[in-house]
């Protein structure tokens, strides 16, 4: 049988199962799933069950569709849809969109709830009066550029997506031998932290978990072909596979130690799809792009272009939690919530037909966060789990949360009534919004912490808060049910948009200031820092990651004096007189006591254990205490260790 017949009977068998009244006319591949057009859409959905007993029989997720010669004429449809919807939906007059390729219209609505109606009531009628089939998209609260881009990208390029899920989708049902073998190679952030990667091969599918750069100044941008001797980025050269050998990038979450070389695979060649979740990609845009624009903007030269990034963008194939997905013929992939970030996932693999199993953390947190829900434990089989230790020493115990709170409202009042002003450097997505939140809930619960002052936001925090109010769903139950009413804490009114000079704010009295610039490695906090640096008035505040060789890193150490360039590139020094804080306990990461917890309270209990994503030392002590605790085999590879699996 050839590769065609192979894919072509999987096709048959599921037009075989779509009953006759329906009329399956064609039935394709889309990425991992299938998808089928019918002559009769409402046919298919008078009996409920239909669906969902032919994708249990062909173990794939079906979207049924029109053909597209029973669509309704887009102009009629429109107005079909337009008196469909309340009115309250808040769905804007450019909101719905008509993609012929896909027999779908796009319906963008603030209440996407309104939409679809009691028991998905109003999308069916859609459908039964127009064939069109819905799909509802949440639009931010906020406004929000990446969001617009992203989803215009999507609908824009339609045809190459259709193509490209197509062709995918036939590589996924692949004939061929079972596999016999499993293994790992670790390929960056091992006894380390930055450009994490790790390969899972079988003799039949290869996989990136994935594919970031080091977050260090000065070496971020350059030539990428000596990537394994300056630290900067992952040891792919060392695979003895090329690019396009890979199945799959798997994506955890859209920070950049994570993803920021992805764009550079595409830049030589990879055509292959990039999983992630769909909060994962919009923020992943936000950052790539912004990136370059650093990176230029210091006279370095960026890794990749706009057109690369671009091109993953179009590769991804979005995946909540939960949902099971074949990304080979043998390799299952499910993305469980990790609490780390809007849309972090620890990623599950199921190989082979109960073969193996692999967890990989990525960056998790498993404790309470005002945002977030805490990391999942709950998994079908854990043969090896990967897990990060970035606070993983022993020394890495955090202050309780809610000390860690008063301490910083503590701090920040202090100073603000002492007539200086408050620097807080974060990276713009996470530990801002999580700020954002303990501020506001102060302001408005405790009189005592009525600051009387603006509070500003500089940088790309307000598009990362943005993108936050278009997945509610993924966030804590409270804040959730906050952006759904109406009142979003993002979007409070103690919080003001920094517009125009930053010396502007400097020169006026007390402030707070959260600015995106998580390390000081640039960006807006580092611009605030030069200008409040000299007065001992003012507060600069820690309360994320600064890595080893990073400006913050020196500064929290006390460092009296530093060079810094200013505005005409020249080094200049300044002198720190300004009081450095780190209030401890806001990380996105787990402490150590987290860890371990989280290890414990995973069921079932892992076999192996590796340990990634941390300093040696701390990856190692980790490594021992676990495989103390849990009576197994525990280890802390370095880059370049190749495990064994079966
Ligand atoms: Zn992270």
């Amino acid at each position: 049988m050839s590769e065609e017949e192979y894919n072509n009977e999987l096709l048959d068998k599921v037009k075989g199962l779509i009953p006759s009244d329906a009329g399956a006319s064609s039935v394709e591949f889309e990425g991992p799933d299938v998808a089928v057009y019918v002559d009769n859409i409402p046919a298919i959905y008078k009996d409920e069950s239909t669906i969902r007993g032919i994708s249990a029989a062909v173990k794939k997720r079906l979207i049924i569709r029109s053909m597209p010669n029973k669509l309704m004429e887009p102009e009629e449809a429109l107005e079909k849809i337009k008196a469909l919807i309340p009115p309250d939906a808040g769905v804007q007059p450019e909101g719905i969109r008509f993609s012929p390729e896909f027999s779908e219209v796009y319906i963008e609505a603030l209440k996407p709830g309104l939409v679809i109606g009691k028991g998905g009531s109003t999308l069916m009628q859609i459908i039964r009066e127009t064939r069109w089939v819905p799909r509802v998209l949440r639009q931010p609260t906020m406004n929000s550029d990446v969001i617009k881009g992203v989803r215009q990208l999507m609908f824009k390029e339609s045809t190459f997506r259709k193509k490209f899920l197509g062709g995918l989708g036939r590589k996924i049902n692949r004939m061929g031998a079972k596999s016999e073998w499993v293994k790992a190679t670790a390929l960056g952030g091992f006894k380390e932290v930055g450009r994490s990667s790790l390969l899972i091969e079988t003799n039949r599918s290869k996989i990136l978990i994935d594919c970031g750069i080091m977050p260090e100044p000065g070496i971020r941008g350059g030539d990428a072909n000596n990537g394994g001797e300056n630290k900067a980025y992952p040891y792919l050269d060392s695979m003895n596979v090329t690019i396009n050998d890979l199945d799959a990038v798997i994506l955890t979450h859209a920070h950049m130690d994570h993803m920021g070389f992805i764009p550079y695979l595409f830049k030589f060649g990879y055509t292959g799809p990039v999983y992630c979740t769909p909060p994962s990609r919009d923020l992943a845009a936000l950052l790539l792009y912004d990136y370059i624009r650093l990176v230029a903007k210091s006279g370095g030269t960026p890794l990749y272009g706009e057109k690369d990034v671009k091109s993953m963008l179009m590769h991804i194939v979005p995946r909540d939690y939960g949902e099971v997905t074949n990304v080979t013929d043998e390799i299952k992939l499910t993305y469980h919530n990790a609490g780390h970030i809007l849309g972090s996932g620890t990623v599950h693999l199921h190989i082979g037909e109960g073969m193996y199993n692999i967890v990989s953390t990525g960056d998790m947190k498993y404790g309470f966060t005002r945002l977030l829900n805490e990391a999942d434990t709950r998994y079908p089989r854990i043969d090896s789990l990967f897990i990060e230790s970035t606070y993983g020493g022993p020394n890495d115990i955090t202050t309780n949360r809610k000390q860690a709170e008063l301490d910083l409202m503590n701090a920040i009042s202090g100073t603000v009534k002492n007539g200086g002003k408050v620097l807080i450097p974060l990276f713009a997505v996470g530990r801002s919004q999580e700020l954002m939140l303990v501020l506001e809930n102060y302001m408005a619960n405790d009189p005592a912490y009525k600051l009387g002052c603006p509070i500003y936001l500089d940088g790309m925090i307000l598009e990362a808060s943005a993108i936050h109010t278009a997945y509610p769903e993924y966030l804590r139950m409270g804040i959730q049910q906050r952006i759904l009413s109406n009142n979003s804490p993002f979007e409070s009114e103690i919080f003001e948009v920094a517009k125009g000079e930053r010396g502007d704010i400097l020169d006026k009295g007390p402030s707070v200031i959260l600015a995106s610039g998580g390390m000081l490695n640039g960006g807006a906090a580092l611009e605030y820092f030069k200008g409040m640096a000299e007065d001992p008035k003012n507060l600069v505040i820690f309360v994320g990651y600064n890595s080893v060789n990073s400006l913050g890193r020196r500064i929290q150490n006390k460092a009296s004096e530093i060079a810094l360039p200013g505005e005409d590139g020249k080094l200049s020094q300044i002198k720190i007189n300004a009081q450095i804080r780190t209030v401890e306990g806001f990380s996105g990461h787990s402490d150590r006591r987290q860890i371990i917890d989280f290890v414990r309270s995973l069921r079932p209990s892992p076999r192996k254990i590796f340990t990634m994503h941390g300093e040696e030392s701390k990856c190692e002590d980790l490594a021992r205490t676990l495989g103390n605790i849990m009576h197994t085999e525990s280890r802390s590879p370095m880059n370049l260790d190749t495990m064994r699996f079966k």
